[in-house]
């Protein structure tokens, strides 16, 4: 099973796949995850995505479709995939199924996190994630059991730089310019799904599940 995760900053993407990865049993590909992994070991690819992801733009497409086709080349994305975070433009969008065609793959779900504006900055200013394993925790809506430390691995739980107020309004701005028409570029493909992200977590997977199929 081939899915994308797509939605606002905030809308619980990277939550719901930690899940739906564990079920289906398929990677979770977060481009996210791949940029900070990238600049906390200070490659040059690091180096060159910070001052985007610093100022909460997004990284040119030129940088970002090939990380990709690299990664969904691996041995363990061939019996499917979770992308979480990518695409993020049309042009993107294009690439991938150009890639995927290309190797007789295509994209079974389009999955839309619906959540509005007004929950978002709450959400994203509240949010901290595992400085190991990217785990996303809320101070108010999901905390760790043990303050500060990740559930999962145990490593230290952080706040990204770029949930600032600041940049999570930049991000938004971003994404209404950029990353919804993908709304219509998925529908029109006849494989988006949309859930209500507004509901408990636990809520929001089990309607992911009903989707996807048990
Ligand atoms: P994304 O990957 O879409 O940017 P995250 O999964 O990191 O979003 O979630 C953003 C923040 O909102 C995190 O702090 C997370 O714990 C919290 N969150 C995720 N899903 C929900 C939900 N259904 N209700 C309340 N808070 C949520
Ligand atoms: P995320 O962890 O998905 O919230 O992504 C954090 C930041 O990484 C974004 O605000 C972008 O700057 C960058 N990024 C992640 N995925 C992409 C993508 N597909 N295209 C461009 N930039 C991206």
């Amino acid at each position: 099973m081939n899915i994308i995760l797509l939605g606002p900053p905030g809308a619980g993407k990277g939550t719901q796949a930690k899940q739906i990865s564990d079920k289906y049993n398929i990677p979770h590909i977060s481009t996210g995850d791949i940029f900070r992994k990238n600049i906390s070991e200070k490659t040059e690819l690091g180096v060159k995505a910070q001052g985007y992801i610093d100022k909460g733009l997004l990284v040119p497409d030129e940088l970002t479709i090939d990380i990709v086709k690299d990664r969904l080349s691996n041995v363990d994305c061939k019996n499917g995939f979770l992308l979480d975070g990518f695409p993020r433009t049309v042009k993107q969008a294009e690439a991938l199924d150009l890639f995927l065609e290309d190797k007789e793959h295509k994209i079974d779900y389009a999955l839309l996190i619906k959540v509005p504006e007004s929950s978002i900055l709450e959400r994203m200013t509240g949010r901290r994630v595992c400085s190991k394993c990217g785990a996303s925790y809320h101070i108010k809506f999901n905390p760790s059991k043990v303050a500060g430390k990740c559930d999962i691995c145990g490593s230290d739980i952080i706040q990204r730089k770029d949930d600032s107020e600041e940049t999570v309004q930049e991000r938004l701005d971003v994404y209404s310019r950029q990353t919804e028409p993908l709304i219509d570029y998925y529908t029109s493909a006849k494989i988006l799904c949309a859930v209500d992200g507004t509901q408990d977590i636990d809520v929001v997977f089990e309607n992911v599940c009903d989707i996807l199929g048990r």
